[in-house]
């Protein structure tokens, strides 16, 4: 199979035209077999601008458009992608090497989000609130913010945009997207999907509603520092976040931040282990450890360490590794050498604080350009070292305990926030997790993993993950700005707290 010619017909398929992927600086390859499946062109920080100032204008007459039309729009691109589904799936597989139900599975989570957003076009509510004042009334309006940038990671290539657009489309934004460099191909897939979508509803889309633009960091910079996005959403790293976070504060612009997560899991006593075992299986060896939901820690009590940990090792050494596009395996390949760099210099850190390591070896699949490992489980002495940050790959660092408050402070023990697990039949523990002294994340689960959240909720961390939330819920409100109004139907002009001021 030539991957690089599959590329080019699922692209051809998907609507890409083949100048927009050949020719150009910005090279991609796939981590499957590490070969070139594209060279894009990057747009210079100048063009950035000017696409901005074009976003602006779509913006201003797409926040005339009435909410629930605009959902209309949101609906015809959950049709085109459900159409597009198989193919963009495929790309993502191919891109970023996820197992082929994974790839669906990103898919599926955008298809999921445009109907959530299609309702949620009739739901954009605010509050009548009593007055104080006779006579007059006081009420919330929520209004289109304007031009919303989406920066975003390389492990959810085209989930994330949708999470973003298809809120920011209902609430009346315009949306500039700059895609991870590591995987613009799926990108500019979806824009190509978004531009069926806009010609089928006609007129009332404006051009340049929705923009994509491919480049490095470079670029993403000019999102965060341009006067007129008042909104950036910005998935990634936490090195990221904190270089994002303090630019957007400076000039008073919004910011939604999904950055690292250094997720853990709790075993105790009473936890069915079976079920244990799959959920904690799937949250630290699926996506090849690259999710910023995958599980990198894990305390099990004493009592039951012995029954669990060595059955997990054993999944760990049988567990299939390979590439996603031609085998069955559940492990597909690292994006590319940097992370199996961090990977290695990792292990040899925990092995240095006392740590057991079982995998981690590098899986030759026959491509020098390819990176496929065995997943590590590492057992450690406590919590140190490497433990205490995320290395994105598939470490699972796994430490006894025996005190239930203590395991509590060393679950949030750490600088990240995201998402949480807990194994228990005990209601009291499970209570006491999910309660104010319990998991410090976003997320917090019980006998289910960490990773793998449903697009209902709102999704993100605290800490370091950086507070932002996306998705399900009232996610929404972030997207917009409220006004309070104060109606007066009376004939008088009564001041709040009693104030008296007679000219
Ligand atoms: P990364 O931080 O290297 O890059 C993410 C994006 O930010 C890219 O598009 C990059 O070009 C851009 N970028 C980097 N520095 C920038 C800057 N200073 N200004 C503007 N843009 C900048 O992350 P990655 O390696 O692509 O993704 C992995 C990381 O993302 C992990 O830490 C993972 O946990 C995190 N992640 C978090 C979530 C979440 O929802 N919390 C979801 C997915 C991934």
């Amino acid at each position: 199979m030539n991957v690089t010619s599959e590329t080019a017909a699922l692209l051809e398929r998907l609507g890409v035209a083949k100048a927009d992927f050949s020719g150009g600086d910005l090279i991609v390859r796939s981590p499957v077999t590490g070969e070139q499946i594209g060279a894009l062109t990057s747009i210079s920080p100048a063009e950035a601008g000017k696409a901005i100032e074009r976003a602006d204008k779509a913006f201003k007459a797409w926040r005339n458009v009435p909410a629930p039309k605009r959902g209309e729009l949101v609906r015809l691109l959950g049709e085109e992608l459900r159409a597009a589904k198989t193919d963009l799936g495929r790309l993502v597989s191919i891109e970023v090497g996820k197992i082929p139900s994974e790839g669906l599975g990103e898919v599926q989570e955008m298809i999921d989000i445009c109907d959530f957003a299609v309702g949620l076009s009739r739901q954009l509510y605010g509050l009548t609130i009593a007055t104080e004042r006779p006579g007059h009334r006081m009420m919330e309006t929520w209004h289109p913010l304007g031009v919303v940038g989406v920066i975003s990671a390389f492990n959810f290539p085209v989930a994330v945009w949708s999470w973003n657009a298809a809120l920011a489309f209902v609430c009346g934004n315009a949306v500039v997207w700059k895609p991870s460099e590591k995987t613009p191909l799926t990108a500019l897939a979806c824009d190509a999907i978004f531009k069926r979508a806009a010609a089928r509803f006609g007129a009332d889309a404006p051009e340049n509603l929705s923009q994509v633009l491919i480049g490095d960091r470079a670029v993403g910079e000019v999102l965060v520092d341009h006067p007129k996005v008042p909104l950036v959403s910005a998935t990634g790293s936490t090195r990221m976040g904190r270089d994002v976070g303090p630019r957007l504060a400076k000039r008073f612009a919004r910011a939604i931040l999904e950055l690292g997560g250094n997720n853990a899991g709790i075993v105790c006593p009473t936890a069915n282990l079976d079920m244990a075992l799959r959920a904690i299986a799937f949250g630290a060896m699926g996506t090849a450890g690259q999710r910023c939901t995958t599980m990198r820690r894990l305390f099990v009590h004493d009592s039951v360490y012995d029954a669990l940990v060595p059955r997990l090792k054993k999944a760990y050494e049988s567990v299939s590794v390979g590439s996603p596009l031609e085998t069955s395996a559940l492990v597909g390949p690292l994006i590319d050498k940097a992370a199996f760099d961090g990977m290695q210099k990792a292990l040899k850190e925990a092995a240095g604080h006392g740590g057991k390591v079982t995998g981690g070896t590098r899986v030759d699949n026959g491509h020098d350009g390819a990176f496929y490992v065995k997943p590590a489980l590492v057992e450690m002495p406590g919590q140190v070292g490497p433990v205490l940050e995320e290395t994105f790959a598939p470490i699972l660092y796994v430490m006894k305990y025996s005190d239930f408050d203590a395991v509590l402070d060393a679950h949030n023990a750490v600088g990240a926030g995201l998402s949480s697990s807990i194994f228990t039949l005990d209601l009291q523990e499970a209570e006491r997790f999910l309660s104010v002294e319990g998991s410090d994340c976003g997320i917090a689960n019980v006998n289910i993993g960490t990773s793998g959240a449903e697009i209902g909720g709102a999704f993100g961390g605290e800490k370091e993950t950086g507070g932002g939330r996306e998705s399900g819920s009232d996610a929404w409100r972030a997207y917009m700005r409220r006004a309070t109004n104060t109606v007066n139907y009376s004939k008088a002009l009564p001041l709040a707290q009693g104030v008296s001021f007679d000219i």
